[in-house]
């Protein structure tokens, strides 16, 4: 049974709907836009935008430092049996290169992993 104020009710949200479905779409979205979360995620993601793009740059910079080293500490050469690196000398592969291409270090400079190079266990 509808009682009075159930279609008062029912007549307010109609009246209400019809206010809303009435309001330009630009005001509506406007309203969306200036929501404090939508500000705020905005802003997020202006941010994480910027920290992306400096991590990259950081890392290209490093890659190239990388290359530059990588590119001094090459492999024995191949015309001098029992040479070492073509930089230091040292037998192959030098401290450099398994620094460069072996398991991260901890703070001391112990290995945090596994040691990949076979002739230094035994
Ligand atoms: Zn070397």
């Amino acid at each position: 049974m509808t009682t009075t104020e159930d279609l008062r009710q029912r007549i307010a949200d109609t009246i209400g709907q019809n206010m809303i479905l009435r309001r330009p779409v630009e005001q509506i979205a406007a309203d969306v836009l200036a929501l404090p979360e939508l500000r705020q995620l905005r802003e997020d993601l202006e941010t994480e935008t910027n920290v992306a793009q400096r991590l990259t740059a950081i890392n290209r910079r490093l890659e190239v430092r990388l290359a530059r080293v990588r590119a001094l500490h090459k492999g024995p050469r191949t015309d001098r049996p029992g040479s070492g690196c073509v930089q230091c000398g040292i037998v192959w592969p030098c401290p450099t290169s398994r620094a460069l291409d072996g398991p991260p270090q901890g703070p001391e400079g112990e290995s945090a992993g596994p040691e990949p190079n076979p002739s230094r266990r035994a």
